[in-house]
């Protein structure tokens, strides 16, 4: 069989490009164990490619499942794995069922026709559909992914590549199924007409992988992100978070003239709760009290653990009125709800202290007033709620 010096070439660097991913991708999944099943999926898919692609330049004149019909499915499982390494990576649903199905209907359909250079136009469109659906659904997966770490603007960048391969599969297709002659320059992989293909899979097998280590940053920065701005007891945000998103608030506030408030509140008497349970009891008290206040909150309304037993909670665009109903709110559900230890029931209380923004106030001064309107709540005898001096 003749080989083009060129074509050659190229094939030996798609094959070197795939091989040091997957080399790469395993040893991140193995020793460095930086996300184990997604990398693992990521190094299995290149392994598929470059068996694939391996495969494909064996093709020749006479009949053989193992060069077109082994070979398609390899590239065509890499890049089911990509799609199962992703959702690994963002914890997505898995969707194994769905391809393995689409992969089993495209793999009888390729065993209805002769495995040699007659049936190219016919195997050329299978695969590309299936090619184009899988690009199609990792595009989709890695849009909700990105989007919910990131926004909206970062995922449509990132998906860009993905979207690319989906419009050169499709294309193929049509071509596939339009002007079958033309499918002759993607056969012969080892000829000088394959070079252009073979550039295609240098783009290929390249794309992927950025987009897979772009994929495994966002993850990754983003679990940093969240290490750094929640508390690890109640998973709330924690001060360093509270700070961000309360001048975003006070931002929107001095645009948009809404007034918004912040609730203290401050548990009583924790102290006795540790000395006379535990520190395990009162460790349960604060998960207990966070949930409670979660649940009581409106979406966008931010609550953080601002101290050991001080919870802060940000309430854009809510008047002093509003904020008062909350604040009763919060007071109220804590105290209904008990927390159950060894058949005894702890009762939790809090001291409330709340402000409403006005003209020439901070968020640092609101703040502080709101912590002086929890200390009088302190001071008149606990368990109740207290309004800032300068809120009306
Ligand atoms: P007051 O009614 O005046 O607020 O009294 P208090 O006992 O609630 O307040 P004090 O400031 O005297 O004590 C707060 C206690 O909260 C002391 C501290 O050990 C406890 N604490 C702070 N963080 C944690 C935590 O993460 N877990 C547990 N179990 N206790 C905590
Ligand atoms: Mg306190
Ligand atoms: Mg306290």
């Amino acid at each position: 069989m003749e080989f083009d010096p060129q074509a050659l070439l190229l094939i030996k660097f798609i094959c070197l490009l795939t091989g040091t991913a997957a080399i790469a991708w395993g040893l991140i999944a193995q020793p460095l164990k930086i996300a184990t099943l997604a990398s693992m999926r990521f190094s299995l898919a290149n392994i598929c490619v470059l068996l694939g692609i391996t495969l494909n330049t064996q093709r020749t004149e006479s009949d053989s499942y193992f060069y077109w019909f082994c070979a398609d499915i390899a590239i065509l499982l890499g890049f089911i794995m990509l799609r199962w390494g992703t959702q690994y990576l963002f914890r997505l649903q898995h969707s194994a069922r769905f391809d393995l199905t689409t992969l089993a209907i495209t793999a009888v359909l390729m065993l209805m026709v002769p495995p040699n250079f007659h049936s190219e136009p016919v195997l050329a469109m299978l695969f590309s559909a299936n090619a184009a659906l899988s690009f199609v659904m990792l595009t989709r997966d890695n849009y909700y992914a990105i989007r919910r770490e990131t926004g909206n603007k970062v995922a449509i960048a990132m998906v860009m590549p993905l979207i690319a391969m989906v419009i050169i599969f499709a294309i193929r297709f049509f071509i596939a199924l339009f002007a079958p002659h033309e499918t002759q320059t993607f056969i012969a992989i080892h000829t000088v007409e394959a070079i252009p293909m073979l550039w295609f899979y240098v783009f290929l097998a390249l794309l992927i992988n950025i987009v897979m280590i772009g994929n495994a940053m966002t993850r990754l920065v983003s679990k940093i992100r969240v290490l750094a701005e929640k508390d690890q007891l109640t998973g709330l945000w924690n001060r360093r978070a509270m700070q961000k998103r309360l001048s975003h608030i006070h931002q929107r506030w001095q645009k948009k003239a809404e007034p918004y408030s912040v609730i203290l509140l401050d548990l009583d008497h924790f102290k006795h709760i540790n000395d006379h349970y535990g520190h395990d009891v009162g460790d349960i008290a604060l998960l207990s009290a966070a949930r409670l206040f979660s649940s009581a909150l409106r979406e966008h309304d931010v609550l953080c653990r601002h101290g050991g037993e001080e919870f802060l909670v940000l309430l854009p665009a809510t008047s002093s009125q509003a904020a008062r109903v909350v604040a009763d709110k919060l007071h109220r559900i804590l105290r209904e709800n008990p927390i159950n230890w060894q058949d005894k029931k702890v009762q939790l209380c809090a001291s409330v202290g709340y402000a409403t923004i006005y003209q020439g106030c901070q968020p640092d001064k609101l703040l502080i007033e709101a912590d002086h309107a929890m200390y009088r709540a302190k001071s008149e005898g606990r368990d109740r709620i207290c309004q800032a001096l300068t809120t009306q």
